[in-house]
């Protein structure tokens, strides 16, 4: 079916379009009506039905599929993997679940599960689901610092954790980072709930608050706890932005349209069908560990894998020997997970046998055009980028094989997902831009089902946040951005990290774009430094492919310059060029912009709270007091 008859129904006619779809899920009640919108910006999908994601994502596939295998987690850290079919993993779940019954927890209840991608925080989540309780994942490498926050943002009834996560063959025990943030946190659970993998010794125990799962699980194994039906708005689970911007935003997440949006994605952006397998390289901790590692593949009947461990141990062939072994169907990754891959030999790619694969979807950042070029010219297959957010839960824009596949043009995530009525908006006038002429990249509200209902426990910052941006009522996505006259739309940075050089706009990712094209150079960030003249002028650090001696480094920066000039302009030249060794970056793998321009301008560094390594900014530090 056409991509374009199949998008401008589903924006022309959403009751219609959202109607149809919904018999993609098991609903216990049928929905009264499909969208009540009367209180814009805030709707209701699918208003009055009942269901549950849990039993979508187990109970529903007992029926034809038992025998077949719904999760596969594989870790390299603790050389392991183990395999559930859809019969022991609903046995698992029920199991789980009576444990949090048994430990009070109830529907409407949260739940923190701070653990590491195994099996039991799939379980977890899907017990939370099945009896109504909201869980909200938090990544298990934060430190006790964001664990605590986030823990008195939600005040949950309980706490699941593991004894220790993994990372490079380091054991990282997580139980005192649990005990320290409830020690920060002003609300803390009154349980604790661990999971142990006899990877700790002597670990530290509160007795009274902390419990032991696998003594509970003994008890509880075959019982089967009922499904708690859900209206379809009430929240399914937490989720906390990547912080990228400034303090993360806990989005809250609804039941009936998620399910649907997921089942529809499934089928129409990843073009996997039940029993087919699918490769999502997240963490459950994030957006696409939730949507694309748990519940959209397990929701169709699908079988999905789970990995803990680095992508390059113990060696860098290690996810396409999986992709060979499992038959994967598509495979879901992020661009930087790609760039290491990059750097190590092409016959851990070439040596493998990927005959099932057919898609390699890629998310979460800027896909630049060197890494786009060589892992499609390495796979041999479609590899396809698209952009979307925590908020929205699944693709916003993107390609979408299972319809029809568009030609994948390097540099932009393709065109406007089923559903989602985007608009480029000049910030200005607050008018759509022409083709080709850059603006704030939007969707117009109704927002479809599967995005966010709004920020937990604060309406007004939901709307503050994304609604109050212009005059007419419009989802900003922050995010700044140009629609070719194909229609392919370009994203060109954060609408916060737009340079205005003596009048001249241009996005971050734009000049980034031509200086990653720069031979030498393995990765750059781009920044807008206030300037007195020009009101603000580029400045680039950069990372080379090989370290060089100080000649080297200046040859290499002429080299960037002169590209940015003869590909841009010469108001996108960089005022400097500072070449380092590491660049600063979120957990989830996002360069922090806003800490670096906060560097180089002198002032306070803000929220670095999701700050992957601390050292970045020490070398950026250097970098400054050097000199470019
Ligand atoms: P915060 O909102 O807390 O500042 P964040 O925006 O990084 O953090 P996420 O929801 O994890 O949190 O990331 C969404 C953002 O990631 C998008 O708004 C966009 O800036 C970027 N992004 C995601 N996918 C792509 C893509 N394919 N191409 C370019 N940018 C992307
Ligand atoms: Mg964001």
């Amino acid at each position: 079916m056409a991509y374009e008859d199949v998008y401008r129904r589903s924006v022309e006619q959403p009751e219609q379009f959202w109607g149809e779809q919904a018999a993609r899920i098991y609903w216990h009640r049928p929905p009264d009506r499909v969208l009540d919108y009367s209180h814009p910006p805030f709707r209701q999908w699918y208003a009055g039905g009942l269901t549950n994601l849990c039993y979508n994502a187990v109970d529903r596939h007992l029926a034809d599929r038992a025998g077949q295998l719904a999760l596969v987690t594989i870790s390299t850290e603790t050389n392991s993997s183990r395999e559930f079919t859809y019969q022991q993993m609903h046995r698992e779940v029920n199991a789980f679940a009576a444990v949090l019954q048994r430990l009070q927890v109830g529907e409407g209840d949260r739940v923190v599960i701070y653990m590491p991608n195994m099996a039991e925080a799939v379980f977890a989540m899907l017990a939370c689901a099945r009896i109504g309780a909201i869980h909200s994942v938090v990544f298990g490498g934060f430190a006790a610092h964001n664990l605590a926050l986030r823990i008195d943002d939600a005040q949950p009834a309980l706490l699941i954790t593991a004894d220790a996560g993994m990372r490079g063959g380091k054991v990282i025990a997580y139980k005192p980072l649990v005990d320290e943030a409830c020690l920060q946190a002003s609300a803390p659970p009154p349980h604790v709930l661990v999971v142990s993998r006899g990877l700790v010794d002597d670990m530290p125990w509160q007795e009274g608050r902390d419990v032991e799962y696998a003594g509970l699980r003994e008890q509880c194994l075959d019982v089967e706890v009922p499904v708690t039906w859900l209206e379809s708005n009430q929240p399914s689970y937490l989720l906390y932005t990547s912080g990228t911007t400034g303090k993360p935003k806990g989005v809250q997440r609804d039941v009936g349209g998620y399910a649907v949006a997921l089942a529809l994605s499934m089928e129409t952006v990843f073009d996997v069908g039940p029993g087919q397998v699918m490769f999502s390289t997240s963490d459950v901790g994030w957006a696409v560990g939730h949507s694309y590692n748990v519940y959209g593949p397990l929701i169709i009947g699908a079988t999905s894998l789970l990995y803990e461990g680095l992508p390059i141990q113990p060696d860098a062939g290690i996810w396409w020997s999986l992709c060979e072994q499992y038959r994967v169907r598509t495979m879901f990754s992020s661009p930087t997970a790609i760039r290491v891959l990059k750097k190590h030999d092409r016959r851990f790619i070439s040596d493998r046998d990927l005959s099932s694969l057919r898609y390699l979807f890629l998310a979460g950042e800027p896909l630049d055009e060197p890494t786009a070029q060589w892992i499609t010219g390495m796979l041999g297959k479609p590899v396809i980028d698209n952009y979307w957010q925590t908020e929205t839960g699944w693709p916003a824009l993107t390609l979408l094989p299972g319809l029809d596949m568009k030609p994948v043009r390097f540099g932009s995530p393709g065109f406007a997902n089923l559903g989602y009525r985007m608009k480029i908006i000049d910030e200005s006038t607050g008018k759509e831009v022409a083709a080709n002429q850059k603006g704030v990249l939007v969707i117009q509200p109704p927002l479809p089902p599967g995005c966010m209902t709004t920020i937990w426990g604060d309406d007004a910052r939901f709307l503050s946040s994304y609604f109050s941006h212009f005059k007419e009522l419009l989802y900003s996505s922050l995010d700044w951005a140009i629609r070719d006259e194909d229609g392919y739309t370009f994203i060109l940075g954060r609408t916060d990290d737009v340079i205005n050089v003596a009048g001249h706009r241009l996005g971050t990712r734009e000049i980034e774009e031509s200086i990653s094209g720069f031979p030498a150079v393995a990765e750059a960030a781009v920044i807008g430094v206030r300037d007195e003249i020009k009101g603000q002028v580029p400045v680039v650090f950069a990372i080379l492919k090989q370290a060089g001696d100080g000649a080297a480094a200046v040859d290499a920066a002429e080299g960037m310059r002169a590209r940015v000039v003869d590909q841009l302009g010469a108001v996108a030249r960089p005022a400097r060029v500072y070449v380092v060794n590491a660049l600063p970056k979120t957990r989830s793998g996002k360069l922090l912009r806003r800490s670096l321009q906060a560097l180089v301008e002198d002032r306070p560094t803000g929220d670095l709270s999701t700050l992957d390594d601390p050292g970045a900014l020490d070398e950026i530090r250097r970098a400054l007091a050097r000199g470019a």
